[in-house]
C-alpha cells in the first residue's frame, strides 16, 4: 500500500470515532490493531514501543500468553455465574492475592473506580460502627491534585476544575489537603475522620513523588488519632515502582490497599480492595456488591496474571529497568527537560514551559516509534510494560535522545 492509501486507512478510522463516539477523549491520531508484549502495530503495520502500558494496566506487557491461556480456558468453562452461588475460581483466586500481598480479605469489583467507592463505603462503615462516629458525620480527608477515577463521588473531591466542572452536586464528607505535607494531615483531622485516601505517587497529578518518608509519617498520623489509611495502588502496585507495592519503600502498611488496572494484565477489567485489619468485615450480606466482580473469568485472569508477576521477577525487572532507563534520561543534554523524576518504570520528564508543552513531543515520539501521552500540560510519563529488556529501553533511549535534542518539534 502506499502511503496516501495507508493514511486514508487510518483516517477512515479516525473518522467512524468521531462521528458516533462520545469525545471525551483526544487520543494520538494512531489506530491500532494489535498488540504482543511491549510492541504494537497500527492498521498501516508501523510498529511501536508502547511506553504508557495503559498507565499501569499492561505492566505484563501485551496479549501474555498464559494470561491469555487462563481467559481462554476459563472463558470455555464457566464465565460469570449470580454471586448468589458460589465458584471453584473464587476461593482459590481469594487465598492466593492475599497470600501474595499479606492481607487479611479481599473484596473484587471490576473497574478501579468501583473499587475505590468500595474502600471508601467501607471506611465509612468502619467509622460508624467501630469508631463511633456519629451518624451521618464520617469525614474523609484526600490530597489536592489527586486522581481516584470518574465516578460522581470520586470527582465530587477531585481538585481538577475540568474532572468537576458541571458534573455537581457532590457527595459531602470529603476534606482536601496539599499532597506530600504530613503536617497538613495532622491539622485536618477531627474526631469524625475516619479514613485518609492517598496515592503513594500521584500518577495521573504529574508524576508527583512525595518526600522521602511521607508515607511512614502518614502511618504513625493514622495510628496515632485511628484513622484509617487507604492507598490508592491502582497505579503504583503490583510492581510499577520497583516494589509490589509503592508502599514497601517506605515500609508501611495501609489498612485499605485498592489494586486495579495490572490485577489482570490488561486483558478483563478485575479491581479489589485488600484489607489488613479487619475493616471489610463491616460488611453484612447484601451492604454491596456487583454483578460481575468476582466472577470465575475475573478470578482466572487475575490468578494468573499476578503469577506471571512473581514468575518473570517483574518487580524486580521493574526496579533494575526504571534505573537503566531513568539514568538513560539523564544522560540526554536536552535543552527542553527542567526535570526527570520516578520510581521503578514509572517516570515522568517535565518539560520546561517555554517549549509549549508535552504533547508536540508525544508527536514526535510517535514519529520514531515510541508511544507516549502528556500528563498535564508539561510531563512524558514513560511507563513500559514491566517485561522491557535493556535493548529494548536502548532503542527507545535512541529515539527519546532523537526527539530531545533535535529542533523543537
Ligand atoms: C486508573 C486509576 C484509577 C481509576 O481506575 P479505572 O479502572 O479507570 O476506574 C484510580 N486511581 C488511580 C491511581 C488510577 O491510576
Amino acid at each position: 500500500m502506499d502511503t496516501t492509501i495507508r493514511q486514508s486507512v487510518t483516517q477512515s478510522y479516525i473518522d467512524l470515532e468521531n462521528e458516533f463516539g462520545a469525545q471525551n477523549y483526544k487520543p494520538l491520531d494512531v489506530v491500532l490493531a494489535r498488540g504482543q508484549g511491549v510492541w504494537v502495530w497500527d492498521v498501516e503495520g508501523n510498529k511501536y514501543l508502547d511506553m504508557l502500558a495503559s498507565y499501569s494496566a499492561l505492566n505484563q506487557g501485551h496479549c501474555h500468553p498464559r494470561i491469555l491461556n487462563a481467559l481462554i480456558e476459563q472463558a470455555k468453562k464457566l464465565t460469570l455465574v449470580s454471586r448468589a452461588f458460589r465458584t471453584d475460581q473464587l476461593g482459590a483466586f481469594y487465598k492466593e492475592i492475599c497470600e501474595m500481598t499479606h492481607s487479611h480479605s479481599v473484596l473484587p469489583m471490576n473497574s478501579g473506580a468501583e473499587a475505590v467507592e468500595t474502600a471508601l463505603k467501607a471506611a465509612r462503615k468502619w467509622g460508624y460502627q467501630i469508631k463511633e462516629v456519629p451518624d451521618n458525620m464520617a469525614e474523609i480527608i484526600v490530597c489536592d491534585n489527586n486522581f481516584h477515577g470518574r465516578t460522581i463521588a470520586i470527582v465530587g473531591f477531585s481538585t481538577e476544575p475540568q474532572y468537576r466542572n458541571g458534573f455537581g452536586p457532590f457527595a459531602p464528607g470529603f476534606v482536601s489537603i496539599p499532597f506530600g505535607d504530613a503536617k497538613a494531615l495532622e491539622w485536618a483531622i477531627t474526631p469524625n475522620t475516619v479514613a485518609f485516601l492517598v496515592e503513594p505517587i500521584q500518577g495521573e497529578g504529574g508524576i508527583i513523588i512525595p518526600p522521602a518518608g511521607y508515607l511512614k509519617k502518614v502511618r504513625e498520623i493514622c495510628d496515632e488519632h485511628n484513622i484509617l489509611l487507604i492507598l490508592d495502588e491502582i497505579q503504583t502496585g503490583l510492581g510499577r515502582t520497583g516494589k509490589f507495592f509503592a508502599e514497601e519503600h517506605d515500609g508501611i502498611e495501609a489498612d485499605l490497599t485498592v489494586v486495579g488496572k495490572a490485577l489482570s494484565g490488561g486483558v478483563y477489567p478485575v479491581s479489589a480492595v485488600l484489607s489488613n485489619k479487619e475493616v471489610l468485615s463491616v460488611f453484612q450480606p447484601g451492604d454491596h456488591g456487583s454483578t460481575f466482580g468476582g466472577n470465575p473469568l475475573a478470578c482466572a485472569v487475575a490468578r494468573e496474571a499476578l503469577k506471571v508477576i512473581k514468575d518473570e521477577n517483574l518487580v524486580e525487572n521493574s526496579m533494575l529497568m526504571g534505573e537503566y532507563l531513568m539514568n538513560g534520561i539523564n544522560l540526554i543534554p536536552s535543552p527542553y527537560v527542567k526535570e526527570v523524576r520516578g520510581k521503578g518504570l514509572l517516570i515522568g520528564v517535565e518539560l520546561k514551559e517555554s517549549v509549549g508543552g508535552a504533547r508536540r513531543f508525544c508527536e514526535a515520539l510517535q514519529t520514531n516509534g515510541l508511544l507516549c501521552k502528556e500528563t498535564h500540560q508539561h510531563i512524558i510519563r514513560f511507563a513500559p510494560p514491566l517485561i522491557i529488556t535493556k535493548e529494548q529501553i536502548d532503542w527507545a533511549l535512541e529515539q527519546i535522545e532523537k526527539v530531545l535534542t533535535g529542533p523543537l518539534p
